[in-house]
C-alpha cells in the first residue's frame, strides 16, 4: 500500500472510531492564550439600562480574552468578550473565520460574553431573530474574536494544568423577594407577581428571596512546564457590580479580576503574556446588592474593585495548593435544540395597542418600562418566529465539565448541573454562543417577576429543564467514549 493510501486509511479509521486513536500518538498537553482590545469608539450606546446612554470616557478597555488547549488529538478554544450580550450571529461569524484560519471546527470553540453592562451593544435588533448584516462593530468584534484565537493557537507551548475551586458567600445576593406590599408587585401587563425583582433595600416590605445562590469560584489554571502561569480561568455566579458612571466604558469585575489574578499568581512580565478571564456562571438571578441593608455609599468602580480583589486572592490562595498534571483529554460537543418562542397574549396585545396609543398622543406618562414592553410585545406578535433554535454546548477538560448557554441562566439550573454532572466537577458558562434573553426555570415562570415577563425571557416555560438535560446527555457521552478509549 502506497504512503498516501496508507495515511488515508488510517484518516478514516480515526474519524470513525475517535476513541482508537491511540495514547502512544498522543502530542504533549499545551495551552496558549491572548488577550486582544474591542473597545468600541466613543459616542457609541452602552446598554446596561433601559435606555441606552451614548459612551463618553473609557475607563478600562474591552478586550476578547482567549484560552486554547491541545491535547495532542484536539484543540479546544475558550473566548469571553467584555460585553453585556453578544448575538449568536457575530459568535457563527467568528467561528467561521477560526474553522478557515486555524482548523478548529466551531463546536471545538466556546465563545461568550463576560456580561458587563458598561460596554457598547454589540446586539442585535431582535433577540429571536437573527440579524442579516452585521453592524460595523458587531463585525470588528468578530474579527477580533478570531484574531485572538489566532493568536493564543500561535502561543500553543507544552503546558500542565490544575484544577481548583474557592468560594465567596458574601458578594452574591438572590435578586428575586417574596416582599409583603403588593404596590412591588405589579407586572407592565396589570397583573400581580409573587415575585419582585430588585426590591427596595432596607424594606419592611421583604421576606425572602425566592431562590439560593451559589458561593462557587471554580477555575482552571495552566502553567508552563516550568511553571510560569500561562492562563486561568475562572468562573462566578455573580451577573455584573456596577457602581459606573453614566456614560464610563468598563468591564466591570471581570476585566478587575483580570488584571488581579496575574500578579495574585505570580505571573510576571512575559512575551507571550499571562492571561487572567472571568467568565459569567448562573446569574440571572444573582446579582450583588444586599437588599436587607439600607445601603453603602461607594466611589465608582469601589464595589468592583473590591469583588475582583477578593476572588483574586481566594483563587490565588487555593491555585498555590493545587495540584499540576501533565495532560488532559479534551472533548466537546455542540448540538441545536429547537425551542418554541412565547408569543404574548390577546390581553397583552390589547396592553401595547393601549401603550402605543398614549404615546401616539404624546402622553408624557408613559414610563420607560411600559414604552420598552409594549414595543418588545409588538415585535413578538409581528415579526418573531414560533421557534428558534439555539446551541447547546458541552466541554470536557479532563475531570471538568462545562456547559455553555445562550441565555442568562438561572442559578438553580447552575446548581442542578453541578450536582448532577457526571464529571468530577463542572460548571457553566452563560451568554455563550449567542444571547437569546432569561432562562428561567418553570418554577420562577409560576412566580413571576421581570426575568419571566413575555420581552424578558422569549422562550417557552419549559426551556430551562430541556437544556439541562441536553447537557447532561452530552456530559454522559463523553464519560462513554472515555470509557472505549
Ligand atoms: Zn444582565
Amino acid at each position: 500500500m502506497g504512503m498516501f493510501r496508507w495515511v488515508a486509511a488510517l484518516a478514516i479509521l480515526c474519524s470513525c472510531f475517535p476513541q482508537a486513536r491511540g495514547a502512544g500518538q498522543d502530542g504533549p498537553f499545551r495551552a496558549g492564550a491572548a488577550t486582544v482590545n474591542i473597545t468600541p469608539p466613543l459616542g457609541q450606546p452602552i446598554v446596561g439600562g433601559f435606555s441606552p446612554v451614548p459612551a463618553t470616557y473609557v475607563r478600562d478597555e474591552l478586550h476578547t480574552r482567549c484560552l486554547v488547549l491541545d491535547d495532542g488529538r484536539r484543540k479546544l478554544a475558550i473566548l469571553l468578550s467584555d460585553n453585556v450580550g453578544i448575538p449568536r450571529e457575530v459568535h457563527d461569524a467568528a467561528k467561521a473565520w477560526i474553522d478557515a484560519e486555524t482548523g478548529i471546527p466551531p463546536g471545538d470553540v466556546l465563545s461568550a460574553s463576560t456580561h458587563t453592562h458598561s460596554a457598547t451593544s454589540a446586539r442585535g435588533e431582535n433577540k429571536v431573530v437573527a440579524a442579516k448584516e452585521l453592524t460595523e462593530y458587531q463585525r470588528f468584534v468578530a474579527r477580533r474574536m478570531a484574531d485572538c484565537a489566532r493568536i493564543a493557537l500561535g502561543n500553543l507551548e507544552p503546558a500542565k494544568i490544575a484544577w481548583g475551586r474557592a468560594e465567596e458567600p458574601e458578594e452574591v445576593f438572590n435578586r428575586r423577594w417574596y416582599v409583603r406590599d403588593e404596590s412591588l408587585l405589579q407586572n407592565p401587563f396589570g397583573g400581580i407577581d409573587r415575585v419582585r425583582m430588585n426590591p427596595p433595600r432596607g424594606s419592611e416590605a421583604l421576606i425572602e428571596p425566592a431562590g439560593p445562590v451559589d458561593p462557587e469560584i471554580a477555575f482552571v489554571s495552566v502553567r508552563s512546564r516550568d511553571g510560569r502561569p500561562i492562563c486561568l480561568l475562572a468562573n462566578y455566579s455573580l451577573h455584573y457590580v456596577g457602581g459606573v458612571p453614566s456614560g464610563h466604558i468598563s468591564a466591570d469585575y471581570f476585566g478587575a479580576f483580570a488584571r488581579r489574578i496575574g500578579p495574585a499568581i505570580g505571573a510576571e512580565p512575559h512575551e507571550p503574556e499571562f492571561v487572567g478571564i472571568l467568565s459569567n456562571g448562573t446569574s440571572g438571578n444573582i446579582n450583588n446588592i444586599d437588599f436587607r441593608s439600607a445601603g453603602e455609599r461607594t466611589a465608582p468602580y469601589e464595589k468592583i474593585e473590591r469583588v475582583a480583589s477578593r476572588l483574586a486572592s481566594l483563587v490565588a490562595e487555593s491555585e498555590r495548593g493545587a495540584a499540576f498534571h501533565d495532560r488532559a483529554t479534551l472533548d466537546a460537543r455542540l448540538v441545536e435544540v429547537t425551542l418554541g418562542v412565547r408569543k404574548p397574549s390577546p390581553e397583552q396585545i390589547e396592553w401595547a395597542k393601549g401603550i402605543r396609543a398614549k404615546l401616539a398622543e404624546g402622553q408624557p406618562k408613559v414610563s420607560d418600562r411600559d414604552r420598552v414592553y409594549c414595543a418588545r410585545i409588538e415585535q413578538l406578535a409581528s415579526e418573531s418566529p414560533d421557534e428558534i433554535r439555539v446551541p447547546v454546548q458541552a466541554i470536557r477538560i479532563g475531570p471538568l465539565g462545562i456547559a455553555a448557554l445562550p441565555f442568562e441562566v438561572f442559578v438553580e439550573t447552575g446548581l442542578s448541573l453541578k450536582k448532577e454532572r457526571p464529571m468530577d466537577s463542572a460548571f457553566t458558562i452563560e451568554l455563550a454562543n449567542g444571547s437569546f434573553g432569561y432562562l428561567p426555570t418553570a418554577d420562577h415562570h409560576a412566580l413571576g417577576g421581570y426575568e419571566t415577563w413575555i420581552g424578558t425571557c422569549n422562550v417557552e416555560v419549559g426551556a430551562a429543564a430541556r437544556l439541562e438535560q441536553r447537557v447532561l446527555e452530552l456530559w454522559r457521552g463523553m464519560r462513554e467514549a472515555d470509557g472505549n478509549r
